[in-house]
């Protein structure tokens, strides 16, 4: 018994000090928050980006080698003064801009491909084999990755509704659509073959194999990226990210309430970040204005769709942190 009351005093001792530290500190200063990692993301031009929180570096079609070829979807000219590279032919072999690539991009984990077209896929071999990266895309992505020899052990194929988990992220395959392009003209059931051997032609990296986006859970956050300008709405429904990677050129334009659809399925997302939106036959250094201009419409559709969504044209290189107190 004695034990016992012994014990309940000590108990009820116990309770009262908790009590009177959390009064104690409900009056006192907060404690300064915990060093969290802040995550990036960091526009380099088409529907390139990388996401990093410093440690991990994810890049989404990594493109910076913004060739000029002759193409019939390629967007217009800006009127600019002519620019002095050449202009390629879909049957050339065209090697990656390894001086661009190599000044923006050091390090990289994953390289996750939307679809196998030459602005999405051109310079992953090299950054691949550069980095060491693990590349995730279609079948047809990693037939182009096998054609320069990166390692069987980079590469994990994947087709859309997988849900993979590497630790410090986990990424969810989400089954996708090309842009409409062509006014909805556009279509392609084309993929790379196996079998193929680098140096390959341009037209030999240009079947689209299939368009896929991407959700990935990287710290607190959500985000979403897509590498085109279309979805399937139920593919999405049950998503809700925080951060949309959101195809924003003028084909969506083809497509019923895109901007509308898109922001509702996903429970009005906190920030839009638009992307495949610049002209990305021009070198970075050209104007965008034209295009930055025409991204006005879009961030127009975003307010009228989800008010309080927050809208952030992005700059080349320039990376944009997202708040670590959700
Ligand atoms: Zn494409
Ligand atoms: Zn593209």
């Amino acid at each position: 018994m004695k034990m016992a009351l012994q014990r309940s005093i000590w108990i009820l001792g116990l309770a009262f000090t908790l009590v009177a530290t959390a009064a104690a500190q409900s009056t006192a200063a907060p404690p300064p928050p915990a060093k969290k990692s802040q995550v990036t993301l960091t526009y380099m031009g088409t529907a390139a980006w990388e996401i990093s929180d410093g440690k991990t570096v994810i890049l989404i079609d990594p493109y910076l080698s913004r060739i000029q070829i002759r193409a019939p979807s390629a967007p217009a000219s800006s009127g600019q003064a002519a620019d002095p590279r050449p202009v390629h032919d879909w049957n050339e072999v065209v090697e990656p801009d390894a001086a661009t690539v190599d000044a923006h991009i050091h390090q990289a984990n994953f390289i996750l491909v939307t679809h196998t077209h030459i602005d999405h896929v051109m310079d992953v071999p090299h950054i691949a084999l550069k980095t060491h990266a693990t590349v995730i895309g279609t079948e047809s992505t990693e037939n182009v990755m096998r054609a320069f020899s990166v390692p069987e052990d980079q590469l994990i194929t994947v087709r859309g509704g997988e849900d993979y988990d590497f630790g410090d992220f986990s990424v969810k395959v989400i089954p996708s659509l090309h842009s409409p392009l062509d006014h909805k003209r556009y279509f392609s059931s084309e993929k790379e073959p196996a079998g193929m051997k680098a140096p390959l032609t341009l037209r030999q990296m240009d079947s689209e194999g299939g368009t896929l986006a991407y959700l990935i859970r990287f710290h607190e956050h959500q985000i979403l990226a897509f590498g085109a300008n279309n979805y399937i709405e139920r593919e999405l429904d049950k998503l809700s990210p925080d951060v949309v990677l959101v195809g924003a050129g003028p084909s969506r334009r083809e497509i019923y309430d895109y901007t509308g659809r898109l922001l509702r399925a996903l429970d009005f997302p906190a920030l839009v970040l638009p992307t495949h939106w610049d002209n990305y036959t021009e070198p970075y250094g050209a104007s965008q204005q034209l295009a930055i201009d025409t991204l006005q419409s879009f961030i127009q559709e975003v307010k009228a769709a989800s008010p309080k969504t927050n809208v952030i044209v992005p700059k080349y290189f320039e990376p944009i942190p997202l708040d670590d107190d959700k």
